[in-house]
């Protein structure tokens, strides 16, 4: 087990990629701290499963964008379990439209859930990182970061935001042992996307040189390699997961 006694905080950990992420680094014996928002069930749900499995991980209703909850949180867990070794700040929203019609409240919604996050998280977790001289913080952007969508200004700013941020810091934290990444998914099948899924999953799949939508098991797995000892020559880079969607047509 690569990740054994090994201490991780996931936000959005209930649902979706953040929960595939939560389940992939507990299987490789890290113990796990997870954020949900709206949904106790769900998170409640993923507890019980884990703990099923002699798991140790709990979860906290905390929103991403709090960043006094942020502080607290990351608190608990270097009390808890006495220092936090991995972050994933995978919590993230759309409000998708175009900008003509795009409200200040949909605009600012994005950026506080999908960057404002990154720094309260980041911001809280660095320090006690410093101290231990280690640490694993990975950053959970989006190809649409690079290549954009029409719809999704709020949304590709804020992951653009979040790449510079991983970049930047990455460099600010390297000679203290803590490495900074981020991975960018594609296109991959969570209640996210899938209304889109519903209405064109099949002309999208083949956009994807693997002729697969992606599942929210590869972008763990990425996740799992980018905070495990294994990594450690890996820093301020963004991992495009995306099953070859971005590869574009060629000549
Ligand atoms: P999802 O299925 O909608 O799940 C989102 C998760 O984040 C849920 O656990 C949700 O908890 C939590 N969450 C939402 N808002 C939150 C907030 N304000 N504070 C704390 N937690 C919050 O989304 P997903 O598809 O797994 O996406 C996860 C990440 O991957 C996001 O950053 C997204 O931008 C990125 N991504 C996804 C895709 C894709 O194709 N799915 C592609 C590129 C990037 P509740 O249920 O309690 O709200």
């Amino acid at each position: 087990m690569k990740l054994a006694g090994k201490t991780a905080l996931v936000t959005g950990g209930s649902r979706g990629i953040g929960r595939a992420i939560v389940h992939a680094l507990a299987k490789e014996g890290a113990k796990v701290a997870f954020t949900y928002n709206s949904n106790a069930e769900a998170a409640n749900a993923l507890v019980k499963e884990l703990e099923l499995d002699q798991r140790e991980v709990f979860a906290i209703q905390a929103d991403a964008a709090d960043g006094a909850k942020a502080h607290e949180l990351i608190d608990t867990v270097v009390e808890k379990w006495e220092r936090i070794d991995i972050l994933v700040n995978n919590a993230g929203i759309i409000k998708d439209g175009l900008l003509a019609a795009m409200s200040e409240e949909n605009w600012l919604a994005v950026i506080n859930t999908n960057l404002n996050s990154i720094y309260h998280y980041c911001h809280a977790a660095i320090r006690p990182m410093m101290s231990a001289r280690k640490g694993r913080i990975i950053n959970i952007s989006s190809v649409a970061a690079r290549y954009g969508n029409p719809g999704q200004v709020n949304y590709a700013a804020a992951k653009g935001g979040l790449e510079g941020f991983t970049r930047c810091l990455a460099k600010e934290v390297g000679r203290r042992g803590i490495t900074v990444n981020a991975v960018a998914p594609g296109f991959i099948a969570t209640d996210m996307t899938e209304a889109i899924v519903n209405a064109a999953g099949k002309e999208i799949q083949k956009q994807i040189a693997v002729r697969r939508l992606g599942e929210a098991d590869d972008i763990a797995n990425a996740v799992s390699f980018l905070a495990s000892d294994e990594s450690s020559y890996i820093t301020g880079h963004v991992l495009t997961v995306d099953g070859g969607l971005t590869l574009g047509s060629g000549m």
